[in-house]
């Protein structure tokens, strides 16, 4: 008995961003008969691409469906700074769950961000890729007493980073807040051409790409079924949902919940209005801002998160949002010329812990998702790509439990 898909079919972004799709653009196909295959992943964003290419190489037969062009959901939107650092701090992620768990996380993530790279490297993959430090600046409520605990934290982890008082700051940098974390093994690159050269690399090795929608699937028993749109059934060994910010109410969780952000890119700017090393930049503050440059010296901006799922609301904004946004940048590198180039906003989820949910879904022992994805959703989508290519070879790890789906909330006692 297949169960219907309920989702919500929010429209995932707006505006127009500045990534290029790739040069091998992905062309789906539709389903002429029902057909069976040992993995179907429902989602080709940047996190089903990942799963695609990386199930292919250890040896499964692939397929991957999607309703729309392949990387235009919220992996359009995304400003893709590649950070190990996860949204909460690791002092908070202590507090939640202890030092050594947190610190295990931090790690993770950390080697996430290097598996990526070694991955995008190795494979030559064109994406406009660039190591970058990160820089995570005192704002708002966290100041130079919250950062060095955060350092000290982030030193007894083994995470790499220095601490930058205010004037170290502006002398290296050139931004005035009073205190600094920078840090190694951070990246940037553009999620479109990302997306879509792991999508050819993942056809080069026999994964098809349908072009259709899952309306409903039943994976409680031996073999999982998906329901597509056009009327055709796919039956897999295991189905792995990688939706994005679209979440089947079999997944909800109530760790997750879905805002709304907004992001500019400037016009190019002169070398001098940049700053050295063109270090990812974050603020500490939950209602941060953070940027970026693009390899032709555009600064990126983000921020300006609120509360809101419903699109047309968050479209509303998008003229107000652009002028507060242009604002911060003028407060913050006040050398930069605020020209907009580019201006977009997206769905954002969120969960309580900073983590994603990544595993088993709950009551369906053939299907596994990967969802909840903060600011660091591509890292994120990684270290997913990585669990459930673990999980569908028969290997479970204990650490796995830190992202579980079904994991307990920790702010609810
Ligand atoms: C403004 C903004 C800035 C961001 N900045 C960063 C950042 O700097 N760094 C970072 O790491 N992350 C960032 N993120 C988060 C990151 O973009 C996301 O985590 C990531 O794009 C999620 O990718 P995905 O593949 O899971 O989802 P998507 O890219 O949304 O892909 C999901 C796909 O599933 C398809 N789909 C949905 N339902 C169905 C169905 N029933 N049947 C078939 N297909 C279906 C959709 O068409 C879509 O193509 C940002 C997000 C936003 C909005």
């Amino acid at each position: 008995m297949l169960d219907a898909l309920e989702t919500e079919q929010a429209d995932l972004r707006s505006g127009v961003t500045p990534w290029k799709a790739g040069l091998a653009r992905p062309s789906g196909e539709s389903l002429g008969a029902d057909l069976r295959c040992e993995v179907a992943i429902i989602g080709a964003g940047i996190t089903g691409a990942m799963l695609a290419e990386h199930l292919a190489a250890r040896g499964h037969g692939v397929v991957l469906v999607d309703r729309e062009r392949p990387g235009f959901g919220s992996t359009l939107a995304s400003t893709a700074m590649l950070l190990w650092e996860i949204d909460k701090p690791l002092r908070e992620l202590a507090f939640h769950y202890g030092f050594e768990r947190a610190a295990d996380i931090y790690r993770r993530s950390f080697k996430a961000v290097e598996g990526l790279r070694d991955l995008i490297i190795g494979l030559a993959l064109p994406c406009a890729f660039y190591t970058r430090d990160s820089l995570y600046l005192a704002a708002a409520e966290v100041g130079p007493a919250e950062l060095g605990e955060e350092h000290e934290l982030r030193r007894r982890a083994g995470l790499p980073g220095a601490y930058l008082g205010h004037d170290l700051l502006l002398k290296t940098f050139g931004f005035d807040r009073a205190a600094a974390l920078v840090s190694t093994g951070a990246a940037e690159a553009d999620p479109l051409s990302l997306c879509h050269a792991l999508l050819a690399r993942a056809a080069q090795q026999g994964v098809r790409l349908v072009r259709d929608e899952a309306v409903a699937f039943d994976g409680t028993s031996n073999s999982a079924m998906v329901q597509l749109a056009g009327g055709r059934v796919i039956e897999a060994g295991h189905v792995v949902l990688a939706t994005g910010y679209v979440m089947p109410d079999l997944v909800k969780s109530d760790l997750h919940s879905v805002f709304s952000s907004w992001a500019l890119a400037t016009l190019p700017q002169r070398p001098q209005a940049l700053w050295p090393g063109r270090a990812l930049v974050w603020e500490a503050s939950e209602t941060y801002a953070y940027c970026r440059t693009t390899s032709d010296g555009c600064i990126v901006l983000g921020g300006e998160d609120e509360a809101i799922a419903d699109p047309d609301q968050r479209e509303g904004l998008e003229a107000q949002k652009t002028e507060a946004l242009r604002r911060k940048l003028a407060a913050l590198l006040p050398a930069a010329v605020a020209d907009v180039g580019h201006a977009w906003s997206g769905a954002f989820g969120q969960t309580v812990d900073g983590l994603p949910l990544i595993g088993r879904v709950p009551g369906q022992p053939r299907m596994l998702a990967a969802y909840g994805y903060g600011g660091n959703g591509i890292t994120f989508s990684y270290l997913a790509s990585r669990v459930i290519g673990s999980l569908i070879g028969g290997q479970e790890m204990p650490w796995f439990a830190h992202f579980a789906i079904d994991r307990p909330n920790p702010q609810r006692p």
